[in-house]
């Protein structure tokens, strides 16, 4: 045979992606995986090369968030491939659909632990932290293996899929025949799951008996892209909604009917919830007293059957996904059926009025150094005149203020910690949402948050993208040390010039110590549509330790228990 009928493993992976409308790749080059890289730009995918391959799939995962496709990053082996998984776990637990390719060394000599280069059993590493984890041993299984990994990823309750390559399949050759019908388009990767009638009008029923009856709206309803079933069965209802954080934006902030200003109120006093892709994690405070009580009622709408039942007991589950679910509860619903509670009504509007007016006392303070309530104000003001702009926001402090403080009023516009709750997104999900969106983003991330994907900043640079990274420096995890004393654990480098940072790289600095020079900045920052830092000088004695979730650590929650 001719060495013109034959093709690689490398030219199979970049074909099975190219024929499944993969048209985007983030990674980090090194062996075995370099020339997989070139191959894919030269056929046409956008490559971003990062320079941890943490960031790089967390950009993968928020692109899995914002398209429902999956978003693909590319390792190198063992240690790449490991920074891949701490994205890969994250995209798993936050129902993310996303799929990690890792080149990996020889598998006669990694089975046997005889010391290859990079040498680690990822496939078996990867799997429980996995949707799913399949490893391609033959040429002839790319197509197949591409195609399985698409669909674990995006099918179901989306997830973090790891596909392993060894570095033998990539270089194997295959006759173009062959090779040609190994390939798998995939058809219908997420089919819709309509949900039972049956469990349908079960909902509506049990909704229909409510006095006191509450939306809470999740990530998962986000990501269904359900915007307008859900908003027209939230207002024909009437009932008020309280969105989770990644939630907001599906319906605006300042609708009506959110409850988002009394939402201990509202969840402590509902009678029937209806979860909408929202776990009752420890982010709902699963479910119990004291913010909950023992006699609400529940409907849950998920995709996943294990989801129900798992914190309270779920009284009318909806299996299901949740844009054919609110579909259907919209055709079944009946005009009147489910009353609008004027009194209940009335008592969130009171509630909701006396807070918002107490964080606008908080808000209008104009602390000398600027506090995050300032802060946030200030870059409040130079987002009015932006809604479309995406927001990634991350820190202790920093994410709980922000997310009170910055309204949003486009479904998934923010981007943040998410159900881990972690630091470290930041600029992966920026450089995610700016590759797949083309739109400004406006990255609100504490100090601390910033530094485990600072130098990311470099690949902002280089690629030219509109993120404006604000960075709210209190010179501390929490907060800073008091001066002249040793650093604590929780003390950064007092008064870090974070600005600086980005003008190694040729992007716009700035330095901002108050609100009017901080909204200026950031509104030219956005208009600018380059890459701009913002050294925002906060407090160091403003943050408070562990910001509102003090209870979660150890000590605090020993002595909560005495
Ligand atoms: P939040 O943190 O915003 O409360 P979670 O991540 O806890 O949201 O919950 C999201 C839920 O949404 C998961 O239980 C997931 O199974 C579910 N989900 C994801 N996609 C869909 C979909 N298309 N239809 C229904 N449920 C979905
Ligand atoms: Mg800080």
């Amino acid at each position: 045979m001719s060495e013109a009928e034959m093709t690689d493993g490398f030219h199979l992976v970049v074909e099975a992606l190219k024929l499944n409308g993969i048209d985007t790749i983030y990674g980090v080059a090194g062996i075995p995986i370099t020339d997989l890289l070139r191959l894919a730009q030269a056929e046409g995918i956008r490559y971003f090369g990062f320079r941890h391959e943490q960031s790089a799939g967390n950009a993968a995962a928020i692109s899995g968030f914002l398209t429902q496709k999956p978003g693909v990053c590319m390792t190198v082996s063992a240690p790449g491939f490991l920074n891949g998984m701490v994205a890969l776990a994250n995209a798993t637990t936050n129902c993310f659909p996303m799929i990690l390719i890792s080149g990996s060394s020889d598998r006669a000599i990694v089975d046997l632990e005889q010391g290859d280069y990079e040498e680690l059993d990822q496939m078996n590493a990867a799997k429980p932290y996995a949707k799913a984890a399949y490893r391609i041993n033959r040429p002839q299984d790319i197509g197949t293996g591409i195609a399985r990994a698409i669909r674990a990823a995006s099918s179901g309750r989306p997830g973090g899929v790891y596909l392993d390559l060894t570095a033998e399949v990539l270089g194997s050759a295959l006759d173009i025949g062959t090779a040609k019908n190994s390939l798998v388009k995939v058809v219908d990767p997420a089919p819709p799951q309509p949900p039972a009638p049956e469990a349908v009008a079960r909902a509506i029923d049990l909704l229909a008996t409510a006095q006191r009856p509450l939306a809470i709206l999740g990530k998962g309803a986000a990501y269904a892209r359900a915007d307008a079933e859900i908003r027209s069965f939230v207002e024909t209802t009437g009932m008020p909604f309280l969105p989770m954080s990644m939630a907001k934006g599906l319906l605006p902030d300042d609708h009506p009917q959110s409850a988002a200003a009394a939402r201990s109120y509202a969840i402590g006093n509902a009678d029937v919830v209806m979860l909408a892709g929202a776990r009752l994690n420890w982010l709902l405070s699963h479910g119990r007293p004291p913010l909950w009580s023992e006699g609400t009622r529940f409907v849950q709408v998920d995709i996943s059957p294990t989801e129900i039942d798992s914190n309270r007991a779920i009284a009318a589950p909806v299996v299901g996904d949740i844009k054919s679910a609110f579909a259907a509860f919209n055709r079944t619903l009946k005009p009147g059926r489910i009353g609008r509670q004027a009194a209940w009504i009335d008592e969130i509007g009171k509630r909701k009025q006396q807070n918002i007016e107490r964080m606008a006392a908080r808000l209008n303070a104009d602390p000398s150094p600027m506090n995050f309530s300032s802060a946030l104000r200030a870059v409040r003001n130079a987002l009015t005149a932006h809604p479309d702009v995406y927001i990634v926001n991350e820190g202790a402090n920093t994410l709980d203020f922000a997310r009170n403080v910055i309204d949003m009023s486009l479904p998934r516009h923010r981007l943040d910690s998410g159900t881990w709750g972690v630091m470290g997104v930041g600029m992966g999900y920026a450089v995610g949402a700016a590759a797949v969106t083309g739109k400004p983003v406006v990255a609100i991330v504490g100090d601390s948050a910033f530094g485990f994907s600072g130098m990311e900043i470099e690949t902002i640079c280089r690629y030219e993208l509109p993120v404006t990274t604000v960075v709210f420096n209190n010179n501390g995890i929490y907060r800073g040390d008091p001066p002249d004393k040793p650093y604590s654990p929780t003390g950064l480098l007092r008064d870090a010039r974070y600005d600086r940072i980005i003008e190694a790289f040729g992007g716009a600095g700035h330095h901002a110590t108050d609100t009017p020079n901080l909204t200026r900045v950031v509104s030219e920052a956005i208009a600018s549509g380059k890459p701009a830092l913002v050294n925002a000088v906060i407090d160091p004695t403003a943050g408070t330790e562990s910001g509102h979730i003090q209870s979660l650590n150890p000590r605090s929650a020993a002595a909560q228990k005495t």
